[in-house]
């Protein structure tokens, strides 16, 4: 090679001119195992691990000491610059993905939603432009928002040519992204057939939308109305009809943000009869009431998510599914808006307040602090929860969720006793709230290694737009 020569000397390599990155005396904690030692990394992999390496020629040494040392976590549910009820998520892929890496979430994976009659590989193209400015890396799941005669076959070719080997459907919205239950049926039967997965919004549209407009005609308009048109049987109904309706196609199943005990119910009755069959919750799902709903002056609206905040006796039996095994993964559906200029749409009608809330940058402290540190969860359990499994059920693993030789050096060196005060005033959401406002965390990201980069360092954010890359992913061995 003897342009380096030139340039570095003659004794310089290839992986001289690789940034690298020693970090020592962690304490690592993976799914797992928990043990002691170091890691190198170098050109964004992790290439070494033994219990004490010698520094070599890294740009930089990380001293761990006193931190727990966890894979980057994995986010599988967020919407970037999603287009909902006339205005856009505040979030795009550049802040979005900045605010993710801050809390230690190294990877994304966001949706695809194709118009009705809109090619599935034309959306995706133009997904994957928007996402280009991600500073972390991203996947794509494909939204099969229509069914026709072609659909199968872009499916196939999604999971074949795209990296794709995740859908998602929708049971509500079905003015706009949802299914009936016979278009659901050939979706579950194409993802069966092609060893792919599929992910959930499990709620009875029909339903839904018919009380939303009895409230409306009643003249509940404001956002307290919201929780009523979407009770928790509803979502029980729909989970419990998914479960069933995937064994029979054949379909393997992921039922995104689960808020109550109806649908845990629904997926350990389908588990138990022996079907693969997965569930995911959020912390605002953990952590907060239906009380939200009650707040003055439309500070409600910025509670507005779908499912709804559940009354309070729905936490400790997530808390339950979670320890049970129930769910498998907690993620954040990620989807901000303003409160001012976006969720004041729906000012004087709940029905035009844009669903959604943001999270992605709160997950592990939230789940870290109330989750580990109440005795809820394990911590290796935490570290399945928040990155190993979403990269398993995704297609990502062992590349993301873990620390082993050749994975990628997406590494959260975590301070446990660090303190800190959710707030929209200091948060990297691009958003004027935190349905977290004043929620105490204990457990914070003291440095966030991505890429075998440190991007994110006692707060300070290094962060390169446009440097996330594209995750094209499988689920085939
Ligand atoms: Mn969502």
């Amino acid at each position: 090679m003897p342009e380096f020569a030139l340039l570095w000397g003659k004794h310089a390599t290839l992986e001289d001119l690789i940034v690298g990155i020693l970090l020592r005396n962690g304490d690592i904690v993976t799914a797992e195992k928990r043990w002691r030692g170091d890691i190198r990394c170098r050109g964004g992999r992790i290439v070494e691990l033994a219990e004490a390496l010698d520094a070599g020629s890294e740009d930089e040494v990380l001293d761990a000491s006193g931190h727990l040392v966890f894979p980057g976590g994995v986010d599988p549910h967020v919407h970037m610059q999603l287009p909902v009820a006339g205005t856009v998520s505040s979030d795009d892929f550049e802040s979005g993905t900045a605010a993710a890496l801050a809390g230690g979430t190294t990877t994304i994976v966001d949706f695809v939603h194709p118009e009705r009659g809109e090619s599935f590989l034309a959306a995706l193209a133009a997904r994957r432009e928007e996402a280009s400015k991600a500073v972390a890396d991203y996947g794509l799941h494909m939204a099969v928002t229509w069914w026709g005669e072609e659909t199968a076959r872009w499916m196939a070719d999604c999971v074949h040519q795209e990296g794709i080997p995740s859908f998602k459907l929708y049971m509500a919205y079905k003015e706009t992204v949802g299914l009936e239950d016979a278009q659901l049926i050939h979706a579950l039967e194409a993802a069966h057939n092609l060893d792919a997965r599929v992910l959930v919004h499990a709620e009875h549209g029909d339903m839904v939308e018919h009380l939303r407009s009895r409230l409306a005609a009643a003249g509940s308009l404001g956002p307290e109305a919201h929780p009523r048109s979407r009770p928790p049987e509803l979502e029980g109904e729909a989970t419990s009809r998914m479960t069933i309706l995937a064994e029979l196609a054949g379909a393997s199943v992921y039922i995104v943000h689960v808020t109550c005990r109806q649908a845990a119910e629904a997926l350990a009755k389908a588990q138990d009869s022996g079907w693969e069959i997965y569930g995911e919750t959020c912390p605002q799902y953990l952590l907060l009431d239906e009380s939200v709903y009650e707040k003055p002056d439309f500070e409600a609206a910025s509670f507005v998510i779908a499912p709804p905040i559940r009354p309070a006796e729905h936490q400790e039996a997530l808390w339950e599914a979670l320890r049970t095994g129930v769910l498998q993964v907690v993620a954040t559906d990620h989807c901000p808006f303003n409160l001012e200029g976006q969720k004041e749409l729906g000012r004087n009608d709940f029905r035009r307040i844009p669903g959604g809330a943001a999270g992605v940058e709160h997950r592990l402290a939230l789940l870290y602090s109330y989750g580990v540190k109440k005795g809820r969860i394990e911590l290796q359990q935490f570290v399945d929860l928040v990155s190993t499994r979403p990269a398993q059920l995704f297609g990502l693993y062992p590349r993301k969720g873990s620390i082993s030789i050749g994975a990628d050096a997406d590494l959260v060196l975590w301070d446990p006793e660090a303190t800190g005060t959710i707030s929209a005033s200091t948060h990297h959401h691009n958003c004027d709230r935190s349905i977290f406002e004043g929620f105490s965390v204990t457990g914070l990201p003291s440095t966030v290694v991505a890429a075998g980069r440190v991007q994110y360092k006692d707060g300070d954010l290094r962060v390169e737009r446009g440097a996330g890359r594209y995750l094209a992913r499988s689920l085939s061995a």
